[in-house]
């Protein structure tokens, strides 16, 4: 499916998207926080973490809030981490950014579900070093339906389901070969069952040709943050350079394809 629409009215439907991702950013922040201190992720309203009140609307505005408080509780003064204001900004931008490129379609849809879920688990990731399943759970569910929604008859939906299965295999296939020589060589678990996953969800998602450009993405942002914080040796969060590199890809990764094989 995808809608040729006036310009005016995809310039409106981009705002509303930005919006709802600074919404979407702010809940995922809470969420996240609260899966990583074991509490309800959908009971109990929001809270200072210093001096415990309630937030009102007016803290709550996603943005808007963090700027007009400068950071701070209303109330006693400590500081928000500036995390929050981050993800509500990064999900805003890459709803917007998703409609500027595939406007009003179902891969608009199904790519600001899976860049969500990733949102998500990458903050948990940082926080706990772990990838809840149930994430990835989402994003392969996320996957079979809208390879179901795309599909113009049963043989397009194969395809679909065809190239997926293949990237899934191969990148988190590959992924677990290339973590058993590393643990290996470096005599220490070198990297997570969590990230191994993800690999295979997302090579749902790019296939077989796309996930080779993800690969080299996430590696590069892998060793730059890792060698940028100063943490060559230990465990690394490589969620969140995964989930990274797999946004710049599903976005651009086409284009970049595209021009690279015009090339040959
Ligand atoms: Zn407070």
């Amino acid at each position: 499916m995808y809608m040729d629409l006036p310009l005016a009215v995809d310039i409106y439907i981009g705002i509303m998207l930005f919006v709802l991702g600074a919404v979407m950013g702010s809940f995922i922040n809470c969420a996240a926080d609260r899966y990583c201190r074991k509490q309800s992720v959908w009971r109990g309203r929001s809270h200072c973490d210093s001096c415990g009140a309630t937030l009102t609307v007016i803290d709550l505005v996603p943005i808007l809030s963090y700027m007009f408080l400068r950071g701070k509780c209303r109330r006693c003064g400590a500081k928000i981490p500036p995390r929050c204001l981050v993800t509500e900004l990064l999900v805003a931008i890459i709803y917007a950014l998703t409609y500027a490129l595939y406007g009003c379609s179902f891969v608009t849809l199904e790519y600001i579900a899976l860049f969500s879920a990733l949102i998500a688990l990458s903050l948990v990731d940082l926080d706990t070093m772990e990838i809840p399943d149930g994430l990835l759970l989402f994003c392969a569910a996320v996957f079979a339906a809208f390879a179901y929604l795309h599909g113009q008859g049963v043989d397009q939906m194969l395809d679909r389901l065809k190239d997926g299965v293949i990237g899934a295999v191969v990148y988190g296939g590959g992924m677990l070969i290339i973590s058993l020589i590393m643990d290996r060589i470096l005599g220490r678990e070198s990297m997570g069952g969590g990230d191994i996953k993800l690999f295979a969800v997302l090579g749902l998602f790019a296939g077989l040709v796309r996930g080779l450009l993800l690969l080299l993405i996430a590696c590069i942002v892998g060793i730059i943050s890792a060698y940028a914080s100063g943490n060559k040796n230990n465990a690394f969060p490589f969620g969140p350079c995964i989930s990274g590199a797999a946004i710049i890809t599903l976005l651009v990764g086409q284009q970049v394809v595209n021009q690279y094989l015009s090339l040959l």
